[in-house]
């Protein structure tokens, strides 16, 4: 694809989206549709553009996913997943999916534009939030998680690149390529207590609870301007984790190096979020208190940055990237199509 938006490979829509039509979007969508203006964020194996879609002049975020480097990478179920998530939450911290397509080269998952930028790049220029700030940012999430977790979506992947800033400044959650749907069924059905592998037990990277460690990461990173545990490689940062030794600025109110503990707790038995009352105990947690809970959910709250934003298809609010000249050009065929039937 060219950097002036020129589709280079043609594309053929293999399936209807089921996705309604709306504002103002019909169903069935091919490359051609849209007009490329730029990149807005880059992933492991594809990236994402602001678009424009001829026939409205409305500006959408354009997910793109080279099928390739999905194969590669092994990341079809992921990528299938994400879809079919996205497409059953509706939610206003959330971002929004509109429709799904395909062509020989690549999946498309068509978002709409969140205009004012990552919560990453508002915290760098920051240094970092004050508690309030942080306060807000943090219980927006608490209620999108939480809705999350009711329908039995686990997010996995809690980190300020991921969380953006709508017009008004409140947070759109984005990139559910590990979000993962936990089948309660599976875990009744197979719930013998005495037959249970060890891995079942153990399995401490697939329930609900790492959202709310990850929650405890983010609140503390929103009021330090770097997060607990860091190191150069990864490896460092693993062994960190696992120490455990949370070391608090001198700053941090007292009520929110409580909650932070209480969500970095090791065992997740007994970690914030998970106990009986679930998120709950949370929302009722002291350094939430006073927060209006229904307020916020219907946007009522104002946030604390209003991002900057002249027009429609303003992109001021995101890194600049260097953009792809796409090596495949002229390619045919579609050898991975049958990997990829639900979009
Ligand atoms: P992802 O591959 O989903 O992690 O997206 C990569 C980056 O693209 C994100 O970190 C954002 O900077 C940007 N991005 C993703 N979705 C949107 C969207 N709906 N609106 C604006 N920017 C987005």
């Amino acid at each position: 694809m060219l950097a002036d938006g020129t589709p280079i490979t043609p594309s053929y829509l293999l399936s209807p989206d089921s996705i309604p039509a709306t504002n103002g979007l019909r169903r069935g969508y091919s490359l051609a549709d849209f007009q490329f203006i730029r990149t807005l964020g880059t992933g492991t194996f594809g990236r994402v553009y602001l678009v424009r879609y001829r026939d409205t002049d409305q500006f959408y975020a354009m997910k793109m996913l080279k099928k390739v480097e999905v194969v590669r990478l092994k990341q079809v179920e992921h990528i299938n997943s994400e879809k079919s998530i996205l497409a059953e939450i509706d939610f206003p911290f959330i971002v929004n999916l509109l429709c799904t397509f395909q062509d020989d080269r690549n999946v498309y998952m068509l978002l709409e534009y969140v205009v004012g930028g990552e919560l990453f790049s508002h915290l760098r220029r920051a240094g970092r939030f004050s508690n309030d700030m942080t306060r807000f940012y943090a219980a927006e999430i608490v209620l999108a998680i939480e809705y999350l977790h009711e329908r039995d979506i686990i997010y996995r992947d809690l980190k300020p690149e991921n969380l953006l800033l709508d017009h008004f400044g409140h947070i759109k959650i984005t990139d559910f390529g590990f979000a993962k749907k936990v089948d309660d069924r599976t875990w009744t059905l197979c719930g013998t207590p005495e037959y249970l592998a060890p891995e079942i037990i153990q399995s401490k990277g697939h329930g609900k609870p790492v959202d709310w460690w990850a929650l405890g990461i983010l609140i503390f990173e929103m009021l330090a301007g770097y997060p607990p545990f860091f190191d150069d490689n990864p490896f460092g940062i693993y062994e960190k984790i696992l120490a455990g030794k949370l070391v608090f600025p001198a700053h941090f109110d007292v009520n929110a190096k409580d909650l932070i503990k209480r969500l970095l707790t090791a065992d997740r038995t007994k970690r914030l979020g998970n106990l009986k009352s679930g998120s709950e105990d949370i929302k009722k947690h002291r350094w939430f208190r006073g927060v209006d809970w229904n307020g916020l959910l219907m946007k009522g709250v104002g946030a604390p940055i209003v991002p900057i934003v002249a027009y429609a298809g303003d992109a001021r609010n995101f890194e600049m990237y260097p953009e792809l000249v796409d090596e495949e050009r002229g390619l045919t065929g579609d050898p991975f199509k049958h990997f990829f039937t639900d979009f």
